[in-house]
């Protein structure tokens, strides 16, 4: 990264810190207590216009690419947020930069930029098929100049407030990507929430013989998976991004708690059993960082070794992540577990980055050139 690259992203990083000073841990405690979606924080990135990060100029964004959406999310999370919405609102209209039609992007991008219209939400995963892509049960079937569509999708995040929605079916010509405006297809659009252990407005999506036109359609026929994997590298260095946040918060507030809680006469700081479980996770951290910004390089310069270099910034920040919530109970002790200091918040947040095992596998096969595993 040059001197100026740096200079800007520092930059970056002061004005975020200003937008999200009056969003602290208490407002994210309370977000996550209460199930809600962080409206306050959304319309001040949007009004910021954070969500323009990676939409080209020429589309109304900014185009300032991927280093500076992974800061964007790092910060909200080190403030002690969550940036899932966030990190969605900018990323997931890529699919649409990439491939919507001239069309599809004039009508949308502009709104998607500005927040006024909220773009969350990719359908993909389904009861039976789960990780399998390739055994979709979703439908899209020919109706003279349009499409009917049926869809059983689950373990979907923030579909209940998504304007707009990317829904992966199976075609004729294989898996089929359309764009769904819920604002007009809500009456054969059933959305049912999932709780999970983090606020992560997770549901369950159901969609019944929905017509639609073709120009719903986003991307060509048989081209759905194809068209969502372009976005895999820079998803990947988002989904980093989003685990260091939480790590370098649990840093942060452990090691302030290490330094000032006196116990046998001594802060517990000084005592090598919670010393180096700090040390241990802060090298993880670091070394999972410094992956983040090889693989954002790679993604910058079109380089193809970016996929696996995002995969393998994913899979440190996650395990990052997970070893300092461990490293904080250590810090924490009972307090660990309580709302009031949390850690136990940022525990549950660290989960849902753990599923690895598609991401091991690619690295194997892909990056190590192992044979597929059975
Ligand atoms: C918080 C959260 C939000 C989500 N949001 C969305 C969303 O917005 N849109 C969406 O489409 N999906 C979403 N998902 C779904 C997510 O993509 C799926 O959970 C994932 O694809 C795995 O599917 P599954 O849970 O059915 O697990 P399964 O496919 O049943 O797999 C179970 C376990 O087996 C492992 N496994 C499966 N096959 C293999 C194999 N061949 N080799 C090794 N291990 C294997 C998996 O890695 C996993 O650990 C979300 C999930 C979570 C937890």
């Amino acid at each position: 990264m040059s001197p100026e690259d740096r200079q800007r992203l520092s930059e970056v990083r002061a004005a975020l810190r200003a937008s999200l000073k009056p969003f602290g841990p208490d407002y994210w405690r309370d977000i996550d207590e209460k199930k809600l979606f962080p409206t306050a924080v959304f319309d001040v990135m949007g009004a910021a216009g954070w969500f323009g990060t990676l939409v080209p100029e020429e589309h109304g964004g900014a185009g300032a690419g991927p280093a500076v959406a992974s800061v964007v999310v790092d910060e909200i999370g080190r403030a002690g947020g969550d940036a899932t919405c966030i990190n969605a609102q900018m990323s997931i209209c890529g699919t649409l930069v990439r491939d919507g039609s001239p069309e599809q992007r004039k009508r949308w991008l502009p709104d998607v930029v500005t927040g006024a219209v909220r773009f969350l939400t990719v359908a993909a995963t389904e009861p039976d098929s789960g990780a399998d892509m390739t055994q979709l049960e979703s439908t899209a079937v020919r109706d003279g100049d349009g499409w009917i569509l049926d869809a059983r999708k689950v373990l979907i995040s923030l579909a209940e407030h998504t304007r707009l929605m990317i829904l992966l079916t199976r075609s004729e010509e294989g898996p089929t990507l359309f764009l769904l405006d819920l604002d007009e297809v809500r009456s054969r659009v059933e959305i049912r929430p999932v709780p999970l252990v983090t606020n992560r407005l997770t549901t369950m999506v159901f969609v019944d013989a929905l017509r639609v036109d073709d120009s719903a359609r986003l991307g060509p026929p048989g081209g759905g998976l194809a068209a969502l994997m372009k976005g895999f590298p820079v998803r990947r260095a988002l989904a980093a991004a989003e685990a260091l946040g939480h790590a370098r918060f649990m840093l942060d507030v452990s090691l302030a708690h290490a330094k000032t809680r006196v116990t046998f006469g001594r802060p517990i700081g000084r005592n090598q059993g919670v010393q180096y479980p700090l040390a241990q996770a802060y090298a993880r951290i670091e070394a999972a960082d410094l992956m983040r910004w090889d693989a954002l390089d790679l993604i910058d310069a079109g380089d193809p070794g970016a996929s696996g270099r995002s995969a393998l910034a994913k899979l440190l920040a996650s395990e990052a992540a997970w070893e300092m919530a461990r490293a904080a109970l250590t810090t924490f002790g009972g307090w660990g577990l309580a709302a009031e200091y949390h850690v136990e918040r940022k525990l549950r947040e660290s989960t849902v980055y753990l599923f690895n095992n598609l991401l091991w596998s690619y690295v194997a096969e892909r990056v190590l050139e192992l044979p597929k595993a059975q």
